[in-house]
């Protein structure tokens, strides 16, 4: 097809996430003219539904707070985590660049973040583990800053949104969850959900934003401050070369393809594979049809550009994926969504079990670990999937997946199916089609222990990261409370992913390698295009946008000559 156009910039970013944007952003501040296509019909992609947490050891946030050290420690947590799949060059360039990318964005840009002080790396017992202060938020945006484009920001994702409002962890999440114990929580929450239900009536959408959605909002902002053109359904869909130099890209857009020619190249941040089911096949054998939650237009183009100028893609990760047990839910419209289940697990009177009744990990892992547990102890030619249970008055104090808490109503979960209820746990097994003695035996097995606060069978509370996920109210063990009395719920989960780990091989720069290790000219990859710097592996919450952040910063920077 003859291209309708010809477009000329210094820097061409393919998608919108947060790896890309912070590579637009860098770039533009640094002076280079920078065109963003988007292939969707919004910005933002999985970033804009994500929880926002970013794993950036050592930023200025933390230092504020008192809280500072060299980067040996981090290293060294990394590389006992990380094992055969530690690359210390990219490990070291990430923890470097990682207080500057901090410090660039909220000292030139709109970007303003919030510490996570008390947040503590996954494996508490390993060497150089963090107790706090790695992590990082982009702080509560009001959306009206953005003026129309908050029309072409991605709307957040129905299931962890309350009616479109997304809760930030923390104080903010502490006050829903206590809202019918503490004055002071009933308060913020009126406060948020009345202002909330004005903007709905005012602007059709929710204004106050937090998590991903106020992260990238201020990332937009920025970018369009500095004068990033922001270019929607334009799906990047080839690359252009001069010689072995990558010098722009032939896009798709709804009137033709339009020739875009990038004087310095491009930057592929196009969400990686969650969604190409041909690659994911090849790439995830244990579990090719896991449930993404990433959003459908991250299908890996990215990766497939990358192969076609001589990229590699890196499978030789610990896993391809970023795992998280999810459970389906219907919608009253029959539509069927998809629940993260971050929170839950971690309380104190859940188990989660097999088909068998019994249970197979501690259920206060990271998502991640549970996923992989799940995938490692389910028999093969089985359905991998494990059921979370739990007294009703469990689910009324934490919320059970897409259940939330009271006072929101669970009847109408129960009666679509999406809870199981009992009235004791032989009733529940039936319910779930679980082993019903199995599931008696197990629960009464726990509950022997759990009423001394005790895990004997896999120790849970007994690391800082679970203790954090557990409620501090609860005593003697944060993380440990028997299931009793019922009736009892329960509900299915099988295995998910946030989206993929494996991707182009890169190098420190954030520039594309070819098969002999060389960078290819004028091509850079950000995000989840770029093979994961965690080599597959979950050290932290905020490891996905924590490096997508800071390998976009390097890679504008390095575009700007800067480096
Ligand atoms: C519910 C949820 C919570 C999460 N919470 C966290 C968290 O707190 N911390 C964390 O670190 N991670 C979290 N994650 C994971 C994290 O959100 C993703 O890993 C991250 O957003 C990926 O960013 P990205 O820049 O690679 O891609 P994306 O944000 O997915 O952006 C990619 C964009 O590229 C566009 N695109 C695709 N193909 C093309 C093309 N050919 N041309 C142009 N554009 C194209 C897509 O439409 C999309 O908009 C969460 C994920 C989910 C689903």
């Amino acid at each position: 097809m003859t291209p309708v156009q010809t477009l000329h910039c210094d820097l061409l970013v393919a998608g919108s996430g947060a790896g890309a944007l912070s590579a637009a952003v860098t770039a533009a501040y640094h002076g280079l003219s920078v065109i963003v296509a988007e292939k969707d019909a919004v910005l933002g992609g999985t970033s804009a539904w994500s929880g926002g947490w970013m794993w950036a050891p050592r930023n200025p946030l933390a230092q504020r707070a008192g809280i500072v050290e060299d980067v040996e420690a981090p290293l060294d947590y990394l590389r006992h985590v990380l094992g055969n799949n530690f690359n210390e060059e990219r490990v070291r360039a990430f923890l470097v660049a990682a207080p500057e990318m901090v410090g660039f964005f909220e000292t030139h840009t709109q970007l303003r973040f919030e510490p996570g002080l008390r947040i503590p790396d996954t494996y508490g017992n390993a060497p150089g583990a963090g107790t706090g202060g790695r992590s990082v938020i982009a702080a509560p945006y009001d959306a009206r800053q953005l003026g129309d484009l908050v029309h072409r920001l991605r709307r957040p994702l129905r299931e962890t949104s309350y009616m479109g409002m997304t809760i930030q962890a923390g104080p903010d999440l502490a006050s829903f969850m206590n809202v019918t114990r503490s004055p002071r929580a009933a308060a913020h929450v009126a406060k948020r959900v009345g202002r909330h239900l004005l903007d709905l009536a005012r602007h059709g959408r929710g204004m106050q934003l937090r998590n991903g959605q106020a992260l990238i909002a201020r990332l937009l902002r920025s970018a369009a401050d500095l004068g990033v053109e922001l270019r929607t359904e334009m799906r990047v869909l080839s690359l252009l070369r001069d010689g072995e130099r990558v010098s722009g890209a032939v896009l798709g857009t709804p009137s033709g393809e339009i020739e875009l020619r990038a004087r310095i190249g491009v930057v592929l941040a196009t969400g990686g594979f969650p969604h190409d089911a041909l690659r994911r096949k090849d790439s995830f054998p244990a579990d090719s049809d896991h449930l993404t939650l990433a959003v459908p237009s991250a299908t890996g183009d990215g990766l497939a550009m990358g192969e076609q100028v001589g990229g590699q893609v890196d499978l030789t990760l610990a896993s391809p994926g970023a795992w998280c047990p999810v459970s389906e839910v219907r919608h009253p419209d029959g539509s069927i969504g998809r629940f993260p289940h971050i929170i839950e697990r971690g309380k104190p009177g859940i188990i989660g079990v097999l088909a068998d009744g019994r249970r197979f990990c501690n259920e206060g892992l990271g998502y991640h670990d549970y996923v992989a547990a799940m995938l490692t102890a389910s028999p093969a030619g089985a359905e991998v999937a494990s059921w979370l249970i739990c007294s009703r008055a469990f689910q009324r104090r934490y919320g059970l997946g897409f259940a939330r808490p009271t006072p929101v109503p669970v009847e109408p979960l129960i009666r679509s199916g999406y809870l199981r209820a009992g009235r004791t746990i032989g009733e529940l097994a039936s319910a779930c089609g679980i082993d019903v003695a199995g599931l008696e035996q197990t629960v009464a097995d726990y509950n022997r222990h759990a009423v001394n606060g005790e895990d004997p069978a896999f120790g849970r509370g007994t690391t800082p990261y679970q203790r954090l996920q557990g409620d501090a109210a609860h005593h003697p063990n944060p993380c440990v409370a028997p299931i009793a009395p019922g009736p009892f719920f329960a509900v299915k989960v099988k295995p998910g992913s946030f989206g993929t780990f494996a991707g182009l091989r890169t190098d420190g720069s954030a520039r594309v390698l070819n098969a002999q290790g060389q960078p290819i000219t004028g091509l850079y990859a950000a995000g989840t295009d770029m093979a994961s710097v965690m080599g597959g592996h979950y050290p932290a919450g905020g490891i996905n946008l924590g490096p997508a952040m800071t390998f976009g910063f390097i890679a504008g920077r390095h575009a700007a000559g800067r480096a």
